[in-house]
């Protein structure tokens, strides 16, 4: 039963993935070039997520790398190996590619408003991760952060409620400092409030996937949180 269901777990990872034995074609571990099975076994966690680190820099730096993307979409067609998950928001000035200069095939992306971790994105963190070969799940917020502005306004609007609802607990955990008010006229208390949102998210991912605090836990994944700053394209991150 247990054959069985090993099996079925490595037949349903190869269909998701796409992967194929034979595409270790393709040269890795170099900027630019695209992921394949050896260079994503070969990475450390730790390297995977300096990899994002290094990638953000060159994209401060405006040194992002010169991409062929047709020729990378060709490349990965055959399978995907990317080496993070990285949730963000929906935010337009925050397009996640860009802004760690990764590529097709580099890296998974979760995005939604306030990037929350609701079940089904802890559902393809787990994918990323335990089926497809992930190393790092980074949670990354942003400053002046629209969807943390409306949680702290209590803004209702049909299913954004739902959603902002979910930023709650960081607006309650963040406290006021002098000549401020709970309102999202305060830049710095918006942006304290996403900085909690951020770790309280990683929080929330622990605590709802033991499948992921156990990688985390034996080292095979890292799990980390950044803050993207709108006006330099930095990223400061959390560990
Ligand atoms: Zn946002």
């Amino acid at each position: 039963m247990k054959l069985l269901a090993t099996a079925l777990f490595i037949a349903l990872t190869a269909s998701l993935t796409g992967a194929h034995h034979k595409s270790s074609e393709g040269k890795a571990g170099h900027h630019g070039m695209t992921q394949t099975k050896a260079s994503q076994d070969k990475l450390t966690p730790n390297e995977a997520l300096q990899r994002l680190k290094d990638g953000n820099a060159r994209f401060v730096k405006g040194m992002s790398v010169n991409r062929d993307y047709i020729a990378q979409a060709k490349t990965t067609a055959s399978g995907q190996y990317p080496f993070a998950i990285v949730l963000g928001c929906v935010d337009s000035r925050v397009p996640v590619e860009v802004v760690f200069d990764q590529g097709i095939g580099d890296i998974f992306t979760s995005r939604v408003a306030g990037n929350i971790a609701p079940e089904d994105v802890v559902g393809s963190m787990e994918f990323a991760t335990a089926a497809a070969g992930s190393k790092v799940i980074l949670v990354v917020g942003h400053t002046a952060c629209g969807a943390v502005k409306g949680a702290i306004d209590n803004v209702k609007l049909s299913k954004l409620t739902g959603l902002l609802d979910q930023i709650q607990p960081a607006v309650k955990a963040t406290d006021l400092h002098s000549g401020e008010t709970k309102s999202s006229k305060h830049a710095e208390y918006v942006d304290r409030v996403a900085h909690n949102n951020v770790k309280m998210t990683m929080d929330r991912i622990l605590k709802d996937s033991p499948v992921i605090a156990d990688m985390v836990k034996s080292g095979k994944v890292v799990l980390a949180g950044g803050m993207y700053n709108l006006e330099t394209g930095k990223v400061d991150f959390i560990n």
